[in-house]
């Protein structure tokens, strides 16, 4: 019943093959692909709860950023949904401000003995 859609995990690096069961454009069950070489139609926990994933009504659909900076088990992160544009902004100053560190870091083990460097990728 249903048709029956190969696709990848990406939970994680293990490349595990799935198949996923589509009735109506919805995905209805998520089961180990048995032709697949690497997990021969096993899965973990993880991905047996993929369903979840989809179909939550619990489920993210926005980025969210923490409002409260002080961290501890009694604090309330303050969860704010944010759009996808101010997201990305936050990305890319981030990943500027990293950029710069790395480039302080680098100019600053600079010597004739020692060639190592810091990379982002
Ligand atoms: S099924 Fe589990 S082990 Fe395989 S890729 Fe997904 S998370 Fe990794």
């Amino acid at each position: 019943m249903g048709r029956k859609i190969p696709s990848i995990c990406i939970y994680c690096a293990g490349g595990c093959g799935v198949l996923a069961t589509v009735i109506d454009d919805a995905i209805i069950e998520i089961e180990g692909d048995p032709d697949h070489p690497i997990n021969e139609g096993a899965l973990c926990s993880k991905a047996a709860a993929y369903i979840q994933l989809v179909n939550n009504d619990r489920r993210l659909l926005t980025p969210m950023k923490r409002t409260n900076p002080r961290k501890g088990v009694d604090e309330d992160p303050g969860w704010v949904p944010i759009t996808w544009e101010e997201a990305f902004k936050i990305i890319a100053e981030l990943r500027m401000f990293t950029n710069y560190l790395i480039n302080l870091f680098n100019s600053l083990i600079k010597c004739p003995l020692n060639h190592a460097k810091v990379v982002l990728v």
